[in-house]
């Protein structure tokens, strides 16, 4: 491919709202264009990348049996309501009617329509187990689109679902697409890790994040250098300061703390750890049709962080239906006052107390009075949760809830995720088989999602595979393996040269693209480091005497080679690394 006939258009001035490299690397190099928040168009190289992706990922699902299908965008709203969804998923979702006010939505994910295919087209053990997957547009309208096709509007994913007669079935498959996300991943050139992530709101028993480890992802990874733990933050379970239950109770105590309304000034007011207090968080709660339905005070030990899934999970509200409270509000119905709320003295208000704090002796915590707090605090004696449960973060330092080392802590981009289902979709929908005695059982799911676009993005954050100058592609996906940059463009030596490479090339599989433009070299070298094409044979002066320049994006060196070294070494390096099964042994 010639360059000159492309449509190629590097951008100077990257948008201020592009922070992280891989979406100024993108925006810079021309691959994205921005359509409007949070929705983007793939221009050329960028498309050509993203296909090599799906590739890899038809390549791998195919190889486990998986067969792809295509559904439509559209989804009748109905389905969604056998499930429950309609009303449940909130409002990211895509809400359209059509000319007879029929609900529809733009699929955000497909589980009741591949539901819905199976349940009519299965009926027998016979047919059993069935997995079946599309690479499609998905739609979300997200509270926060942000980082380019990390979080956008409209994003490529591959889904997949799987049918099974019974759990142990579900584990085999679950098992397969573990390792096929695993091939997926490597192959794509990411450094990443598995872990254990919360169910969320496909629901389901069992799940797994691939997380793609950069410091610029949204997602944080708690694991173990000591054993198996690793955990989205969300899912990963804490452990509990020890109970002091020989520490004698002291008689409790309303304490003037003028203006202390945070833990660091109570505690250092008080002259206590922060360990030995009791912070406040307050939110309200809405109902499916968005109006206020309640007041909840949740509360941890003072040096914790609240986990906000685990909040969310304990109350078995949505996501969505959750938010900090307007406290001048709340403070008229429950009694808080800001900065100074503590568990005794609130009413009309669900209190949620953190696992570790019954077993804590003679805390402190505000005592819903402006400018005091209450010390010697005891649960039992002096305050009650409705609801106690661990609502804490494990963070970088605590303790390991497996083997009792200590955590590490991690950030990563959330490139896929795996869920066991079980029947969460078949029993409402009544998607059932016969088993062999003739007796209807309902199938057990998984489903399986890759983030294509997203994935197409964090490969080019990982450290690896970018520096100063732009993107480096993995071979596996680069849109080009070489470019074969003429230095002088009309010089009839140098283009007859570039020729003879580039055929060479093509006939022996490799993807070539010439750089044949009129600009200065400087302009070409720059262009072409941004645009990150693995390997770069530059046909300069020396093509008179058969000699080329012959270059790595990876690697700093060059070497002078005569035209056959140069696409000897071409070719083989290409063959080495365009499937990306190299990384396996690296
Ligand atoms: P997140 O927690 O990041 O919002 P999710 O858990 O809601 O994602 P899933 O429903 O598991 O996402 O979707 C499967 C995959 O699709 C994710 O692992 C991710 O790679 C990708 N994905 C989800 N939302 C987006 C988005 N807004 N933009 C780009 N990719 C996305
Ligand atoms: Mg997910």
């Amino acid at each position: 491919m010639k360059l000159s006939k492309m449509h190629f258009k590097t951008l100077r001035e990257v948008p201020k709202e592009a922070e992280i490299p891989s979406h100024i690397l993108l925006l810079r190099s021309g691959m994205i264009k921005k359509t409007a928040a949070g929705i983007y168009s793939y221009m050329p190289f960028g498309w050509r990348t993203v296909r090599k992706i799906e590739n890899i990922v038809r390549e791998e699902m195919d190889a486990k049996g998986c067969q792809e299908i295509r559904t439509s965008v559209l989804q009748p709203g109905e389905l969604w309501e056998e499930s429950g969804r309609w009303s449940a998923y909130g409002p990211e979702m895509w809400r359209i009617s059509d000319r007879n006010n029929r609900g529809f939505c733009l699929g955000p994910t497909a589980e009741e329509v591949f539901t819905d295919i199976i349940r009519s087209d299965v009926s027998s053990y016979k047919q059993l187990p069935l997995s079946i997957y599309q690479i499609s547009n998905k739609f979300r309208d997200e509270a926060r689109p942000r980082f380019g096709m990390m979080r956008s509007r409209d994003f490529i994913m591959k889904d997949n679902y799987s049918f099974d007669r019974d759990e142990a079935g579900l584990d085999e498959s679950y098992k397969d697409m573990y390792e096929a996300y695993t091939n997926v991943f490597t192959r794509c050139g990411l450094t990443f890790r598995p872990v254990e992530a919360d169910t969320g709101a496909i629901g389901g028993s069992n799940s797994h994040e691939f997380t793609a480890l950069c410091e610029y992802g949204e997602s944080e990874i708690v694991y173990c250098d000591d054993c198996d733990l690793a955990a989205t933050v969300e899912k990963a379970a804490c452990v509990d300061a020890p109970a002091q239950d020989d520490v004698e109770m002291l008689p409790l105590e309303k304490v003037n703390t003028p203006g202390t309304k945070t833990i660091e000034e109570v505690a250092s007011f008080l002259n206590i750890p922060k360990e030995q207090t009791i912070k406040a968080l307050l939110f309200v709660t809405y109902d499916e049709e968005g109006k206020e339905d309640g007041y909840v005070a949740a509360f941890v030990r003072g040096d914790r962080e609240l986990n906000m899934t685990k909040l969310v999970n304990a109350l078995g509200v949505h996501e969505y239906a959750i938010e900090f409270a307007d406290e001048e509000k709340m403070s008229a119905a429950t009694g808080c006052v800001g900065g100074f709320t503590g568990p005794k003295g609130l009413h009309d208000c669900k209190i949620v107390v953190d696992s570790e704090l019954p077993g804590l002796r003679n805390l402190c915590a505000g005592a819903c009075d402006e400018d005091y707090h209450y010390i010697n605090m005891n649960y039992g004696r002096d305050y009650e949760g409705d609801i106690v449960v661990d609502i804490k973060t494990l963070k970088e330092g605590d303790i390991c809830p497996v083997c009792g080392g200590t955590v590490k802590q991690a950030r990563g981009v959330e490139v896929g995720q795996i869920f066991k289902l079980g029947t969460k979709y078949s029993e409402p929908m009544g998607c059932t088989y016969k088993d062999e005695n003739q007796k209807d059982q309902p199938i057990v799911m998984g489903c399986y999602g890759i983030g294509i676009s997203r994935t197409f993005q964090a490969i080019i954050d990982m450290p690896q595979n970018h520096d100063d100058n732009g993107i480096i592609w993995p071979m596996s996906v680069a849109p080009y393996h070489v470019i074969v940059t003429i230095v002088k463009a009309g010089d009839e030596v140098q283009e007859a040269v570039a020729d003879e490479i580039a055929s060479a090339l093509e006939k022996a599989g490799v993807e070539v693209l010439v750089d044949d433009r009129k600009e200065r070299p400087g302009v070409k070298f720059k262009d072409a480091d941004l645009i990150g094409i693995p390997v770069a044979i530059t046909v300069g002066r020396g093509a008179a005497e058969g000699k080329v320049e012959y270059k790595l994006r990876s690697e700093s060196e060059k070497a002078e080679l005569t035209v056959t070294e140069a696409i000897e070494a071409a070719i083989a390096k290409v063959n080495a690394e365009k499937d990306g099964r190299h990384f396996f042994n690296k």
